[in-house]
């Protein structure tokens, strides 16, 4: 399976990095080895001093797909998440700057955190998810799906026009603003609504 996952899909979160605003979606991608689930502690890397966390609302495919219009996509996803893009931020500057790929900040062990998934039905409206994050029980990032700058049947549309999605690939729909550095002893918790969706320690 893959990971997609979103950049720059919250306009207050785009302005906090000082990035443009995309006019399509950008994505990149994370690999199966980079899943960190079950309520696990995340380990931070010798090779970074800066990770951040960013809380991200997932969709799981649910049917094979290439092409997708935007009408029909909601028939390939049936469960949404929570989770976490963890990125190495000092390192990603580095590549950002020299015009690199950022897979060394983005898809390295444990950087995809997958919380619980829920059925799709337990959703009166998935473009209205209100979701949060809290560090040490303080909310630090707080976000809603309506925000997003392209919602989750144009990702499915714009990124099945360049790969096939598969059974169980996810997609990380972008982050709010608040992102902010993990620390060791940390301790993360996701929302969806009232609902803990994650919890776990940073180490
Ligand atoms: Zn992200």
């Amino acid at each position: 399976m893959k990971i997609i996952c979103i950049g720059r899909n919250y306009a207050k979160h785009i302005a906090e990095l000082k990035n443009d605003v995309p006019q399509e979606p950008v994505f990149f991608l994370k690999p199966d080895s980079a899943i960190l689930q079950k309520n696990k502690p995340f380990y931070i890397p010798d090779f970074t001093n800066e990770v951040h966390y960013e809380v991200e609302v997932l969709f799981r495919i649910g049917r094979l797909g290439k092409n997708i219009s935007t009408k029909f996509a909601p028939r390939y996803y049936a469960e949404v998440g929570l989770g976490i893009d963890f990125t190495a931020r000092d390192i990603q500057q580095d590549l950002k700057q020299k015009g690199l790929p950022w897979e060394k900040a983005k898809a390295f062990d444990s950087s995809a955190v997958l919380g619980a998934f829920l059925p799709i039905e337990q959703f009166e409206d998935i473009n209205s998810i209100p979701f949060s994050l809290y560090k040490n029980g303080e909310v630090v990032q707080e976000g809603n799906t309506k925000d997003m700058i392209f919602n989750i049947d144009q990702l499915v549309a714009h990124t099945s026009k360049y790969m096939t999605l598969k059974i169980g690939d996810i997609i990380f729909s972008g982050t709010p603003e608040g992102v902010g550095k993990v620390e060791i002893g940390d301790r993360l918790q996701g929302y969806i609504g009232e609902q803990i969706m994650f919890d776990f320690m940073v180490k």
